[in-house]
């Protein structure tokens, strides 16, 4: 059996009690929220935290909402409320198209946003679909806050901007009416993690792509974008062609690597593909058309 090193324990109840406990602690001490990410590595030894600070009764940071041109979700949100929100299925349907396939009901009823985006894993689901809705996160720390732009939070795989003493506080989407989104994946097993994902966000004018937001999952994209490909389409007639040569952008500037999931060919073909499928899913949905 696998058991953590030993560590000490502090529940907060506000943000700013949660804050104040993380400077107490020190650099070792971590945030827990889910648990479904850091406690396997605690088990592994692979984090050695010496205090854990718990955030699951800071219920300020659990919510859906819309203020001003913005939706904005509190970091402590599971990944089963974002899955269920009416709200955020009105506006970007991309967010059920990935919550559906993260992992299990056991992990995404107690997973947080959060948790996930903290957790910086290469293959994470939530960071491509952020990407891909040029959304921004809010970190705090006792100073004060700042809003870090998706494109500027990852600094390499499990590493973000985030500091000792900080905590993610909120994701904030701009509301850009008129678009269409969606996410398509392929998993060597039902819950299993991405051998590639793409998500897409496109808006049009009448048959040209106005503008056009594409996230990749598990293939090696800096910030889990496609900008090459992004910029590419903004002009283009929205057509099938358009849509398999951005794939074929895409895939060309991705930086996969070879292990248990598949090798770097297999890889780079899927992003490409699956970048395509999302780009037609996402545009019949923005005409109004099922997909
Ligand atoms: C079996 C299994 C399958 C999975 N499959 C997938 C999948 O297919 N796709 C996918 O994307 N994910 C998958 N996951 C990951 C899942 O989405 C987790 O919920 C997520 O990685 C972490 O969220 P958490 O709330 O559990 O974070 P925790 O484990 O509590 O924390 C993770 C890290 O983030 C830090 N942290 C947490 N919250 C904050 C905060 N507010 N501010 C600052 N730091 C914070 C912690 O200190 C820790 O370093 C899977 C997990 C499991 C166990």
């Amino acid at each position: 059996m696998q058991v953590p090193a030993a560590f000490e324990y502090a529940k907060a109840t506000s943000v700013d009690q949660a804050l104040e406990l993380l400077a107490q602690h020190g650099e070792d001490a971590r945030v827990i929220a889910g648990g479904h990410s850091l406690i396997p590595m605690m088990k592994l030894r692979l984090a050695r935290p010496t205090a854990l600070i718990d955030i699951n009764d800071v219920t300020e940071l659990s919510y859906i909402r819309v203020e001003g041109a913005e939706l904005r979700i509190g970091a402590l949100t599971r990944h089963a409320e974002l899955l269920e929100s009416r709200l955020v299925g009105e506006h970007y349907r991309i967010f059920a198209d990935a919550e559906k396939v993260i992992a299990d009901p056991l992990v995404r009823n107690r997973g947080t946003i959060g948790g996930s985006l903290c957790q910086a894993d290469p293959a994470e689901d939530l960071s491509a679909a952020f990407a891909a809705v040029d959304a921004s996160v809010v970190v705090r720390s006792r100073a004060g806050e700042r809003v870090v732009p998706l494109t500027e939070f990852h600094v390499g795989p499990y590493e973000t901007v985030v500091q000792e003493g900080e905590l993610l506080t909120e994701v904030r989407v701009p509301i850009r009416p008129g678009g269409g989104s969606a996410y398509r994946k392929v998993e060597r097993r039902v819950g299993d993690w991405a051998v590639a994902a793409a998500g897409a966000a496109v808006w049009l004018d009448g048959d040209t792509v106005q503008r056009a937001g594409i996230g990749l999952a598990a293939v090696g994209a800096e910030h889990f974008r496609a900008a090459e490909a992004q910029e590419y389409l903004v002009g283009q007639p929205a057509t099938e062609e358009t849509f398999a040569q951005a794939g074929r952008i895409a895939a060309e500037h991705t930086n996969p690597t070879a292990d248990q999931r598949g090798p770097v060919d297999y890889k780079r073909h899927l992003a490409g593909e699956l970048t395509t499928r999302a780009l037609r899913a996402a545009a019949a949905r923005a005409r109004g058309q099922e997909a």
